[in-house]
């Protein structure tokens, strides 16, 4: 599977897609996606998988059934697609455990290490946010315009601190 994207928080997200936090399809609490996704490598389909520890489900994404991709006159095309930022999973496409509604759209994270980054990039003041280090401007400069806007500043973070509880 190769993975391309001009989109620059997509590729911010890489680093959280290791594991990412899901509602488990059979007893609907917390359960984990593992994965070695790595845009520089084949995602390894027998690694990538859901387990969840409250009732034992488990699951290799190299088990479920490919995704037709494309439907044409002569065959169909099965493969695997990284879905990314539709508030799932980027390899099963469950829905995402830390997800809340905020200003008409939806706040999510792939785990809380994610959430804890989009916390301190909403929650620093402007002041702050000059004197950060190169590494969190770039970062706030991938977010999305919506959830760095000064005036969703507090509903943002209201949206977060439901889901540091959850
Ligand atoms: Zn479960």
């Amino acid at each position: 599977m190769s993975i391309r994207s001009k989109d620059s928080y997509q590729k911010l997200l890489y680093n959280f897609m290791h594991e990412v936090l899901v509602v488990c399809p059979s007893c609907s609490g917390q359960a984990l996606v593992k994965s070695n996704a790595d845009p520089l490598r084949e995602l390894d389909e027998t690694v990538t998988r859901v387990v969840c520890i409250n009732c034992g489900y488990g699951k290799r994404l190299i088990d479920t059934r490919p995704a037709l991709l494309m439907k044409t006159s002569r065959k169909p095309v099965y493969g695997r697609m990284l879905r990314i930022g539709g508030s799932g999973d980027p390899y099963f496409w469950l829905p995402l455990w830390l997800k809340a509604d905020c200003l008409r759209q939806t706040l999510w994270a792939f785990n809380y290490e994610h959430l804890k980054l989009i916390k301190e990039h909403v929650g620093a003041d402007l002041r702050q946010r000059s004197l950060t280090n190169i590494r969190n401007k770039s970062i706030g400069s991938r977010l999305p315009k919506w959830m760095t806007a000064a005036n969703n500043r507090k509903a943002v973070l209201k949206a977060i601190e439901i889901l540091e509880k959850k």
